[in-house]
């Protein structure tokens, strides 16, 4: 989902363009588009024949089964808590959905650390609820929460969405600040927020806050097989919180949102994490690599331990140009429209080593242009 980039980033948005959209208005073919924009895998998927292999239960004449028990179970034994704590979702998207509408009332209030995932904007305004930013500290401090300034507007707030790691710095939300927001939240008992910690990211990340879950009643962390498990096209995500705060998830949750088949290969991929956690290690490989290479051209990356990197062209103009540049060569970028505090920035996925390459042959070709 990106900003439109003529109103201010919480208030419209348009829907990413599609391949043949994109290749259409640059003259090119579909083949030819190479996304860098939507950090996913891309590594190929798993193998779905195996994952789809035997009979379709319930049948595909019949609706799936709505409590996805397949999903739910793999989920709560890779991530180590009880079934009864696992709510699962058409992607990570639908299930922060379910989190805004269950939480977050007409007329309340989100507190949001800017910057970060634009989905959080978009589901408060969505909710007709104020969202409330709070500027992350620089570059410099690793892009982290500011407490001081955050801490003050927990009281009265219903919802927090926090991002570890974060996209799109790419930067980990350290535990311990995000213990801290959990501990200043539940000072404040009912006046306190529902502290949302989305891990989409969570298998390029040596830390969790799924143990807090134990401690913490206002704590929901989100997950998705969208990234390291390489399967945006199947569309799950899950949330992981203490039992009544899923049974209340559970009443506002659309019952049939994932398909028997979707169901079926997320619960295949979910029991074979190493596969993950094997994509995660080449992706982030892969990362360090193109990060040394985008240095080397004088276009250095904010450290990031994801799938993607953050790179500023110093200001909008340049930022403006490469992305055209790039766009007529058929590679998409994540930019950032003037109400986001990262423009003049654009965001890489990682991709294979040789669409990495043409990302950097473009970038060349461009810089030698301005500086001819
Ligand atoms: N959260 C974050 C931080 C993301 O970057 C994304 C994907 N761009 C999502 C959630 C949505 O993931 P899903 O594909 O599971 O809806």
């Amino acid at each position: 989902m990106a900003a439109s980039p003529t109103a201010p980033v919480s208030q419209v948005y348009t829907w990413e363009p599609s391949n043949p959209v994109l290749a259409a208005r640059y003259g090119l073919r579909p083949e030819d588009i190479l996304r860098f924009d939507l950090n996913t895998s891309p590594l190929p998927s798993p193998d779905l024949a195996t994952m789809l292999a035997g009979p379709f239960d319930p049948p595909l004449n019949e609706y799936p089964d709505s409590m996805y028990p397949a999903v739910v179970e793999a989920a709560a034994a890779y991530v180590g808590v009880d079934p009864s704590e696992v709510l699962v979702g058409a992607g990570a998207d639908e299930v922060l959905d379910v989190i805004a509408k269950t939480f977050l009332p007409a007329g309340g209030r989100a507190v949001v650390p800017i910057p970060t995932y634009s989905m959080y904007g978009v589901l408060s305004t969505q909710r007709d609820a104020t969202l409330d930013t709070v500027l992350r500290r620089g570059a410099a401090d690793g892009f982290d929460i500011d407490l001081g300034r955050l801490v003050p507007r927990l009281d009265g707030a219903h919802v927090v969405w926090l991002c570890a790691p974060n996209n799109p710095t790419g930067a980990p939300e350290s535990l311990e600040v995000v213990t801290q927001v959990l501990e200043e939240a539940a000072k404040l008992g009912r006046r306190g927020p529902v502290v949302v910690v989305d891990e989409a990211y969570a298998e390029f990340s040596p830390e969790t806050s799924i143990p807090l879950i134990d401690r913490y009643p206002g704590l929901i962390v989100v997950r998705t097989v969208s990234k390291a498990f390489a399967l945006a096209g199947v569309r799950v995500g899950y949330a992981v919180a203490q039992r009544p705060t899923i049974e209340r998830l559970e009443r506002l949750r659309p019952p049939g949102s994932i398909s028997t088949m979707s169901a079926m290969v997320a619960g295949a991929a979910l029991r074979d994490p190493d596969q993950a956690r094997r994509n995660a290690r080449q992706l982030s490989g892969e990362r360090d690599w193109l990060a040394a290479r985008l240095a080397v051209m004088g276009f250095p990356a904010y450290p990031s331990i994801t799938n993607f990197l953050l790179v500023s062209f110093g200001t909008v103009e340049a930022a403006e140009d490469v992305t055209d540049a790039l766009l007529h060569a058929g590679i998409v970028t994540r930019t950032f429209g003037p109400a986001n505090p990262l423009r003049g920035h654009l965001r890489f996925t990682v991709r294979t080593r040789d669409q990495d390459e043409r990302l950097l042959d473009v970038l060349g070709t461009w810089q030698a242009g301005r500086q001819a």
